[in-house]
Parts: C-alpha cells; structure tokens; sequence
C-alpha cells in the first residue's frame, strides 16, 4: 500500500490540477493554494544524497504550487 492512494493529476503534465493524497486535498503549506504542477524523480538524484536518507532509493513525487513556487513532497513505496 502506498502512501499515495489517491493521487489523481489532469491529462497533460503541463497543466495544473489539484490533488489528494490519502483523501486529502493537498493545499499548499505556505500560501494554501489547492493548484499544483506535478514533477517525478528519485530523491538519490539532484544533489540529495547528502542527506544519506535509508528511503533515498523511493520515488518521490514533488507538486510544485502554481501560486508561490513551494514544493511539496510525497514518497512512492
Ligand atoms: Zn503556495
């Protein structure tokens, strides 16, 4: 079971869209904004290593807010 159950974007990676993680819209933690942009990766990647991270091999899906720019993150099991 991932942590992500209910992660739901529009068709074009482009777009904006809102999501829900477990049911719940994400918002974002700075502004509150509800739109997001959604980028995947490796969180061994991008310089993140150094944070020597037992979890650093998951994948990590990071929704950036349209409004302020902040990132959020969430890890795939
Ligand atoms: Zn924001």
């Amino acid at each position: 079971m991932g942590i992500i159950q209910n992660l739901r974007d529009s068709m074009s990676d482009n777009s904006s869209s809102t999501f829900t993680v477990q049911g719940i819209l994400v918002e974002c933690s700075h502004c509150g904004h509800t739109q997001f942009k959604k980028r995947e990766g490796q969180l061994n990647t991008a310089g993140l290593t150094f944070l020597n991270l037992d979890w650093a091999d998951r994948s990590a899906v990071v929704l950036v807010c349209t409004n302020c720019g902040k990132l959020e993150w969430f890890l795939i099991d």
